[in-house]
């Protein structure tokens, strides 16, 4: 259904129930979208815009992963002298996404992660905002990135205890080159690029959806209404995880990273029905926060 359409159709629906000033404003919107005026640009949609979720709760998560990313920057300053520190770091990190992951999937990668925490907190500063191609989240990509992180390290840790049995320099350098690489990618194209094909994050995903195929409940996932969704698109472009959660409203949906569903290049096709049940969701509610007409909510109970 066209933009116009859609719009058209709401300006009948809201005008029947046209109760209060919010929804008298909303009206005039999509009006104007109707009736052809540039309104889907950003003064527009700020113009009407009201925050669903801001109670305060991102600005805090947002400060509590500055505080992270100054923690983890600690860890490695540390690790330096004490290199056994990273091994603790990463194992601790890794099994604590697994972990997490079977019971609330993503969470871990957006509320704990001391490197998400650097990534969110500083490298968006410098990152230029681009979304990543689709080969780059494919499974074949997270599975070639996971098994070379785990030859190396493997390698590595074997190499290390048959000389002198410091394995803590296998995970220093693991540590170390790992976030090289999500820097320069977090500049590259935004901040958590990484994290799509994070080993930790995929494990995270994969173990998430094993659980859920197990009979666990599914983590907390944002919803769509799709009478509200006027498909401006604009969720896609603040979602770390570069989901679109719109194009969830309803109807079929193309997937990229879905790492049980892979599909060709061009990603794996599904029915939806207004729920995001994307497993690279990080649960951070960013897209609901976005979105000028509430058609997004995120149940985080
Ligand atoms: S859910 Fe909201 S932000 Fe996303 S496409 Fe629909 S109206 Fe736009
Ligand atoms: S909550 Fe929304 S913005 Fe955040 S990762 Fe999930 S879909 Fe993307």
């Amino acid at each position: 259904m066209s933009l116009r359409t859609r719009a058209s159709e709401l300006v009948d629906r809201a005008r029947s129930a046209a109760t209060g000033d919010r929804t008298k404003r909303l009206v005039e919107a999509f009006r104007r979208v109707r009736d052809g005026d540039p309104w889907f640009d950003k003064r527009g949609l700020d113009a009407i815009r009201r925050r669903p979720v801001d109670d305060g709760s991102i600005e805090r998560r947002r400060r509590a992963q500055r505080y992270l990313g100054v923690a983890f920057v600690g860890l490695l300053a540390a690790a330096l002298w004490y290199p056994l520190v990273a091994g603790v770091g990463v194992v601790g990190c890794a099994a604590a996404a697994v972990g997490v992951g079977a019971v609330r999937g993503r969470f871990y990668c957006n509320h704990l992660c001391p490197r998400g925490g650097l990534l969110d907190g500083y490298v968006r500063l410098f990152s230029r905002g681009k979304r990543t191609p689709d080969w780059f989240k494919h499974p074949l990509t997270r599975a070639a990135v996971g098994l070379t992180a785990a030859g190396l390290l493997g390698t590595g840790l074997y190499a290390a205890w048959r000389q002198d049995g410091s394995l803590g320099v296998p995970f220093l350098t693991m540590l170390g080159v790992s976030t090289l690489v999500a820097v320069v990618l977090g500049v590259v194209y935004h901040q958590r690029a990484w994290c799509q094909i994070c080993p930790a994050g995929t494990l995270s995903h994969a173990v998430h959806r094993v659980a859920e195929g197990l009979g666990r409940d599914p983590a907390p996932r944002v919803e769509v209404d799709a009478d509200a969704c006027v498909s401006c698109g604009r969720c896609g472009t603040v979602c770390r995880q570069e989901i679109r959660p719109g194009q969830y409203a309803d109807g079929e949906v193309t997937d990229h990273g879905n790492v049980f569903s892979p599909g060709g290049l061009e990603g794996s096709t599904r029915e939806v029905d207004g729920v995001v049940d994307h497993a690279d969701c990080l649960q951070c509610a960013a897209c609901v926060e976005e979105c000028p007409t509430d058609a997004l909510s995120l149940d985080e109970e």
